[in-house]
C-alpha cells in the first residue's frame, strides 16, 4: 500500500492555525475518529493536517439561560456527558444522542464539532441540536460569521465551509425547559452509526408545548420538518392528529438503501418513529 503522505500540524494559537489551515489541502482534525478512518481507506489526501486541540480557547464551555450553552470546538463528547450537568438538564434530547455516539473511548476523543464538520447524514449529534436552533461560530483567517446549524449542510460529506474556515462553537439557545427523545436504530445495538436517527423535542411542555422533529439517516442531510411542526402547533393531541403529524414526518424524507438498512424501512421508521416517541413521552394514547 502506498503509505501516507501528509504534514502534521499542532498549533496553540487560534491566529497560527487559521494562517496553516488558509493553505489549500489543509485540513483541521480534532478527536481525528472519522478523519483517521478516511485516511487509512485513502478517501482523505490532505497536504496537512492542523490538529486544533492544543488551542485552549477552543476547549471552552459555558452556559446561562440568557446566552445559551457554548460548546468550543474541541469539547468531548464525554466532557458534555461528565463535566457539565447543565447539558442534561437543560439540553436532554442532545444529551441522550451525544450518549450514543460510538462506544466510551469513542466519545473520549470525538467532539460535537467534528460530528459536524464531517457532515455525514448520520450525524447522532445533528438532529436534536437542529430542534434546539443551534448557530455555530465560524472563524476564518478573513473574520468571523455566525450561521444556523439548518443552512449549514449542502450534501452527504458537504458544507458551506471555505478554506481556511472552520467551526470555532457551538451556539446553542436556552428557550426554556425541554423534555423529549432521541430514537436511534441501529443494525446493532453498541457502536454504529443510525439506520435512522429521530429528534422530537417539546420546549416548555407544561406551558406553550412547542414540539420539534429532525431526523439523522433519511435524507442527503440531516433534516428538521418544519411543516410536521406547523401542522401540529396549538392541536390537542388526538390519534388522528399525531398520525397525520407522522405522515408529514415520512413525507419529507428521502431516503436511500445501503448497508445499515433499505429505503423502504428507513420510510416506513419515519412514520413509525415520531408516533412511539410521542406515545413513550406519555403525550398521547393510541385507540386499539
Ligand atoms: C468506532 C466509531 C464509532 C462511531 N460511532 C458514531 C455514532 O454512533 N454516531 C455518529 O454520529 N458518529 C459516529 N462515529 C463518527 C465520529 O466519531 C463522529 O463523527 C465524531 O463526532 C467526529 O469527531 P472528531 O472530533 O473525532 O472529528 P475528526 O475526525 O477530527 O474530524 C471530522 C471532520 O470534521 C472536520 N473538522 C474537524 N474539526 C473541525 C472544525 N473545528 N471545524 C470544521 N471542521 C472540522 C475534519 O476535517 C473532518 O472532516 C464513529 C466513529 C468511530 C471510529
Amino acid at each position: 500500500m502506498i503509505p501516507l503522505d501528509f504534514s502534521y500540524f499542532r498549533p496553540t494559537t487560534l491566529e497560527e492555525a487559521l494562517d496553516i489551515l488558509s493553505e489549500e489541502g489543509m485540513i483541521p482534525i480534532l478527536g481525528s475518529t472519522d478523519v483517521v478512518v478516511k485516511l487509512r481507506a485513502r478517501r482523505l489526501k490532505p497536504k496537512g493536517v492542523v490538529d486544533l486541540k492544543a488551542i485552549e480557547e477552543l476547549h471552552s464551555f459555558s452556559f446561562s439561560k440568557e446566552e445559551g450553552m457554548v460548546i468550543g470546538a474541541a469539547v468531548t463528547m464525554n466532557e458534555l456527558i461528565e463535566d457539565h450537568p447543565e447539558v442534561k438538564e437543560n439540553y436532554p434530547v442532545f444529551y441522550q444522542a451525544i450518549k450514543k455516539v460510538g462506544a466510551y473511548q469513542t466519545r473520549n476523543r470525538a467532539t460535537v464539532a467534528g460530528n459536524i464538520g464531517n457532515s455525514s447524514p448520520a450525524a447522532d449529534s445533528v438532529p436534536p441540536l437542529l430542534t434546539y436552533n443551534a448557530k455555530l461560530k465560524l472563524v476564518s483567517k478573513e473574520g468571523e460569521r455566525t450561521v444556523e446549524l439548518k443552512d449549514f449542510f449542502t450534501g452527504p460529506g458537504k458544507n458551506i465551509l471555505k478554506q481556511g474556515e472552520i467551526i470555532h462553537s457551538i451556539i446553542v439557545p436556552y428557550e426554556g425547559p425541554s423534555i423529549g427523545m432521541y430514537y436511534k436504530l441501529s443494525r446493532i445495538k453498541a457502536v454504529d452509526l443510525s439506520t435512522i436517527g429521530v429528534a422530537l423535542t417539546v420546549i416548555d411542555p407544561d406551558g406553550k408545548r412547542d414540539i420539534r422533529i429532525a431526523l439523522a439517516s433519511v435524507a442527503p442531510t440531516p433534516i428538521r420538518v418544519f411543516e410536521a411542526e406547523d401542522f401540529i402547533r396549538g392541536k390537542e393531541l388526538t390519534p388522528e392528529v399525531v398520525d397525520e403529524f407522522a405522515k408529514i414526518v415520512q413525507k419529507n424524507t428521502s431516503p436511500i438503501t445501503d448497508t445499515r438498512g433499505t429505503k423502504e424501512y428507513r420510510y416506513e421508521m419515519a412514520y413509525v418513529l415520531p408516533k412511539k416517541i410521542l406515545r413513550e413521552l406519555g403525550l398521547y394514547e393510541e385507540v386499539s
